[in-house]
């Protein structure tokens, strides 16, 4: 999958070309610098995912609805890995800069594909608790019980299906995919 968003070498700013070039694997042709050879990988963007569980509420899980999004959806909390920091490091911040709750356990759902982004997720189920304040990059929350919640066919959907049958339930799927 060539990435054209990227146009220009981040080395010399020449402009990317869709060059052919004899890799491990053979001939492959990526955005690459005529001037230098620099290469755009377009290496998956790791994203981290929670399935928020309410400790403090009944068991009920959070799930938000991103501003950005057209659609009434409600997805799991998500946020890009940064550096310099373990996913689980990441992933409790994302969750207390987006909804204020402090999370006091991870386990990890599973990791899930998400070509149509390029985005590897890794998902993990979140114990939390406290006041919710959302960021202002939510528009708004929603409490599940967990029989109660649906799912979608993309990428965190599979991971909260996937906590859904750890937990004895079997997920019911909607068929309009959020962005993320
Ligand atoms: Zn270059």
């Amino acid at each position: 999958m060539i990435d054209f968003k990227v146009r220009y070498c981040t080395n010399c700013a020449t402009p990317l070309a869709p060059i052919e070039q004899i890799e491990d694997s053979g001939p492959k042709t990526r955005l690459r610098c005529p001037a230098c050879g620099w290469t755009h990988w377009n290496n998956p963007t790791p994203v981290l995912a929670a399935v928020v569980e309410c400790a403090d509420r009944g068991g009920r899980l959070l799930l938000a609805r991103n501003a950005a999004w057209s659609q009434r959806m409600f997805a799991l909390i998500t946020g890009f890995m940064e550096a310099g920091e373990t996913p689980q490091q990441g992933i409790a911040r994302e969750v207390a800069e987006e909804t204020s709750l402090q999370v006091n356990a991870l386990t990890l759902i599973g990791v899930y594909d998400f070509q149509r982004m390029n985005q590897i997720i890794i998902a993990y189920h979140a114990l939390a608790q406290g006041e919710i304040r959302l960021s202002p990059e939510l528009a708004e929350y929603k409490l599940f019980a967990p029989a109660d919640v649906r799912c979608w066919r993309a990428g965190t959907g599979y991971a909260l299906a996937d906590w859904l049958r750890s937990r004895g339930h079997e997920p019911q799927f909607i068929e309009l995919p959020p962005s993320a």
